[in-house]
């Protein structure tokens, strides 16, 4: 008799649902799978929404991540516009919005985060947007052009990724960050300096420490905003990037642990053995950290992506990865290695003013993480630096003067 397969269903037609459907087929995965996504469109690139594509340097087509024929091809069921409801681990099913049920073998959760909308009064004007789906971006670049004056709620990464796409396009652009500073969460001072410089150089405003009290509207349309001291911006949109939640409410009501974030172990297997979870909404080991961490990143879609397609087809768990991420601004390359957890000291190398350096963080005499602007040989050779745990002379990491590989190689040319 012939052994019947087992059927995959992947909730999240994202990045990390996208990529381990693909992954799958390319281990070959010979069992059913179904791939479903609330949005309209196959699994799509969501970092051009606030780059590339938001300046029209790409068109809509570049942003998928597969041909739609890529899915009929690989034997990929693909439900789109189909929003999961609920999943029952005990009978392995899954219901749907409208009722319908699925019953599934093997579930992986794969349904990313979404992003804050914080209860401000009339926050559900028009022209008052979030950035999270093709269809925000969409909206967003309908509503700005020259001229036009944007107001963005939150001065992270991607708030300052619209500013500068915006810029492009002769928009004014003021930031508002309720921290005294910029990218508290997520950089260190010297480097939310130099993004705050390197903004105001190309005219964008900010307002730091500052309370959004309400939006002003009128026939329901955004026309400005109002802060906590009384002074009132006018704008003609506003965008909000006041952080992202995980998508974890079905998990918690399926009793799985959660921790801001469905928790699983390095084969991204959650507490129930036959339900999987990955990308933004998972919460995973770091074995060079030790620690559990949850990463709002594409290459950690697509490590976890390989750890659930390796655990699935039964093959060799994908070696343990040195975190990264990137954001591009003007004509600033970022890129972020690691995390700084525990990092006791900082050695800066390079010139913040020449835009060409990298922020190491070390513990001891090990790097913990790297910051490089368009510095791809610190950013590369800091990342091989976390990943062997090697110790740095931080004397030799300081001088621009000495190559990074003989930094690396501890020793002169
Ligand atoms: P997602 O790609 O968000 O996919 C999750 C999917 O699941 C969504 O389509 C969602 O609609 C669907 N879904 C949710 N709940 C359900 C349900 N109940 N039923 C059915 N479907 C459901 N990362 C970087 O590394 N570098 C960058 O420069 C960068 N820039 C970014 C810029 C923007 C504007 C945004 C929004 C993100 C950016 N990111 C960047 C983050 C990166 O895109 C995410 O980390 C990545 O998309 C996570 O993949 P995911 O599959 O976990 O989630």
């Amino acid at each position: 008799m012939q052994e019947s397969k087992p059927h995959v269903v992947i909730i999240g037609a994202g990045h990390a649902g996208g990529t381990l459907a693909a992954l799958l087929r390319q281990y070959e995965f010979t069992g059913p799978i179904t791939l479903i996504g609330e949005e309209p469109i196959p699994p799509y690139h969501r970092p051009p929404l606030s780059k590339a594509w938001l300046k029209g340097e790409a068109d809509a087509e570049s942003l998928a991540l597969k041909p739609l024929e890529f899915y009929a091809e690989n034997n990929i069921d693909l439900w789109l516009n189909a929003r999961v409801a609920r999943v029952d681990p005990v009978g392995k099913k899954v219901s749907f919005l409208n009722g319908n049920i699925l019953a599934y073998d093997i579930l992986v959760i794969a349904t990313g985060s979404r992003a804050i909308y914080p209860p401000i009064p009339r926050a559900d004007s028009r022209g008052i947007m979030l950035l999270r789906t093709a269809a925000d971006a969409e909206q967003l670049k309908a509503t700005i052009g020259a001229g036009k004056r944007l107001v963005i709620v939150g001065g992270g990464y991607i708030g300052l990724e619209v500013a500068a796409s915006v810029r492009g396009m002769d928009a004014e652009v003021v930031i508002l960050e309720r921290e005294e500073r910029i990218l508290k969460r997520v950089a260190n001072p010297i480097l939310a300096k130099f993004f705050q410089s390197y903004h105001e150089a190309r005219g964008v405003t900010f307002e730091l420490g500052c309370h959004v009290a309400s939006f002003g509207s009128e026939n329901g349309q955004v026309t400005g905003v109002w802060l906590g001291d009384g002074r009132g911006l006018p704008c003609d949109a506003v965008v909000i990037g006041a952080g992202i939640h995980p998508n974890e409410d079905i998990a918690k009501e399926a009793g799985l642990e959660c921790d801001h974030g469905i928790l699983v172990d390095l084969e991204a297997r959650t507490s129930d053995p036959n339900i999987f979870a990955i990308g933004d909404v998972s919460r995973r080991p770091m074995p060079i950290y030790d620690c559990m961490f949850r990463m709002e990143s594409v290459p950690n879609a697509l490590e976890q992506a390989k750890q659930a397609a390796a655990a699935i087809t039964g093959r060799q768990a994908p070696m343990g990865e040195v975190p990264w991420q990137w954001s591009d601004q003007y004509d600033l390359k970022m890129q972020i290695a690691g995390y700084p957890f525990e990092a006791d000291s900082l050695v800066v190398r390079g010139d913040p003013q020449a835009a060409k350096f990298a922020l190491f963080h070390l513990k001891g005499d090990q790097v913990q993480a790297v910051e490089a602007i368009n510095s791809p040989p610190e950013f590369m050779m800091g990342r091989q630096l976390i990943g062997n745990r090697k110790a740095v002379d931080r004397i030799r990491l300081a001088d621009p003067s000495i190559s990074m590989k003989e930094v690396v190689a501890g020793r002169d040319a």
